[in-house]
């Protein structure tokens, strides 16, 4: 704590990794006197830099860009970056710390990392997004690498910004290459990776929910967000006969009561994506339904709940009310959505809880499934990229099972996520000894 002081979100990953871990390494002792959680918290490599650039009055404006490079024991860095103003030291270091283990955990070939910068896309021109994601790309090209670091999108950089930071990687190097993942499809992106980590998240729910013979048809679920994690979870869980009620933004949260159906999800979709719209829209177009200013949708009833929004946005006050309103599954679509306070109220309640480390993997898999394509200079069908996707996330489900699951049977998918995911990163790095 002291080393890494006043880093809130850092310190809350960590103490949920070495909750879990610390136990399995005194219960093993290959993995002892090695440092091995010692150094797996500290980030190999840490780069800030100024980023400039001209608004379209032609005022100089400027923002501070991040790469942290955390963990290459088992593959090159990988991991989104994320534009928004709230962006820090504290929330990247957690995010790439947790991308370690997620990335382990998807049974690829992937480090972990995760970068950005506190600069806000919304209220932009697209012309003032493209000087930026320039500007940004210009000092970040000489850190990265397609055997080195490849970056992806997160909050607030979508298929335009990663279109825009690819041309001037391209521009720079002269190389056309596998440097960034979610491409665009006419440039070597990968089919299903848009949908991926919405539809895992979803596929991993069915597993879930297969340990007690149970099926998503029917259910009800709150969704929280309405960005690209949030739109394909609501979709694949549409598609699986769930009545999807709820979708949110940082305004507020809209209740449909009939449920989004595909058509309302399209309006959502171009709402969101092409109009640059509030989710406060959707009722003037569906005048049934309700919006709730300034909060979160999880005071409402349902048997699933989904949070695809962003960090700590489901507080235990909130998980008190799930587990009292009979939730039966918390699927984190977003990173570390549920506060650690929340988690305990699920776990008590033995909760059917899936950490964003194991349910939200799915993206980042299909990721590595576009830089597997890149190299390979071959695109797969849809079909193909979705099986896998499928196969990844049982893959991952088991791993959670194999070492989370507690005497009386109820699966700790925290526990299980953490140990599957510390195991192949500790392996690697004592093959490759002190370094
Ligand atoms: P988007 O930018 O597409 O969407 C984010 C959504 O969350 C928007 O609806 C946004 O509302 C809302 N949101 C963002 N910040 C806040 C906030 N501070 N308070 C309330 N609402 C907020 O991002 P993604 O869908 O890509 O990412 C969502 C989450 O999923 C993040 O935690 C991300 O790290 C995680 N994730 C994403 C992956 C991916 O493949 N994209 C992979 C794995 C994890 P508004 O429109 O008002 O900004």
């Amino acid at each position: 704590e002291q080393k890494n002081h006043g880093e809130t979100e850092f310190l809350q990953a960590v103490k949920e990794v070495a909750e879990t871990v610390i136990p399995f390494i005194e219960d093993n002792p290959h993995y002892q006197n090695q440092m091995l959680l010692e150094r797996m918290v500290e980030p190999e490599r840490i780069i800030t830099f100024r980023v400039t650039w001209l608004d379209d009055e032609g005022k100089t404006q400027v923002n501070r860009g991040y790469r942290v490079q955390f963990n290459s024991a088992i593959g090159p860095y990988k991991g989104g970056l994320r534009f928004h103003p709230t962006v820090n030291l504290s929330i990247l270091k957690f995010l790439g710390f947790e991308q370690v283990f997620k990335n382990s955990l998807t049974t690829l070939p992937l480090g972990g990392g995760k970068g950005g910068a506190d600069f806000d896309p919304k209220g932009k021109s697209d012309n003032e997004v493209m000087r930026f994601c320039q500007s940004f790309m210009t000092e970040l090209q000489r850190h990265i690498g397609k055997d080195t670091d490849v970056p992806a999108g997160d909050i607030g950089v979508g298929a335009r910004e990663v279109g825009f930071l690819f041309g001037q990687y391209k521009r720079l190097e002269n190389q056309f290459n596998g440097i960034l993942t979610g491409k665009g499809m006419s440039y070597g992106g990968s089919l299903i990776r848009p949908e991926a980590t919405g539809y895992g998240n979803i596929y991993f729910a069915q597993n879930m929910l297969k340990t007690k013979s149970e099926t998503l048809e029917g259910k009800t679920a709150l969704i929280s967000g309405s960005g690209n994690v949030a739109q394909y979870a609501a979709e694949k869980a549409i598609e699986l006969g769930v009545k999807v009620l709820t979708m949110s933004d940082s305004q507020g949260y809209m209740i449909d009561r009939e449920g989004i159906d595909k058509e309302k999800l399209e309006f959502i979709k171009d709402l969101k994506n092409n109009k640059r719209g509030r989710i406060k829209e959707y009722t003037e177009k569906y005048t049934h339904a309700e919006f709730h200013e300034g909060i979160v949708p999880w005071m409402e009833k349902a048997d699933l709940a989904f949070p695809c929004a962003t960090q700590n946005e489901l507080t235990e006050e909130h998980a008190n009310t799930l587990v009292k309103n009979n939730i039966m599954l918390v699927g984190e679509g977003a990173n570390m959505p549920c506060t650690a306070e929340a988690i305990e109220v699920f776990k008590k309640a033995k909760v059917l809880f899936s950490p964003g480390k194991a349910s939200n993997a799915g993206g980042v898999a299909t990721s590595g499934l576009e830089m597997t394509q890149n190299a390979m200079r071959y695109g797969w069908t849809s079909e193909e990229v979705d099986k896998k996707l499928k196969d990844i996330m049982k893959d991952i489900h088991e791993a959670c099972v194999k070492y989370g699951k507690t005497e009386d049977g109820y699966v700790d998918y925290v526990k299980g996520a953490n140990i599957a995911g510390f195991v192949k990163v500790a392996d690697a790095m004592l093959a490759q000894g002190a370094v």
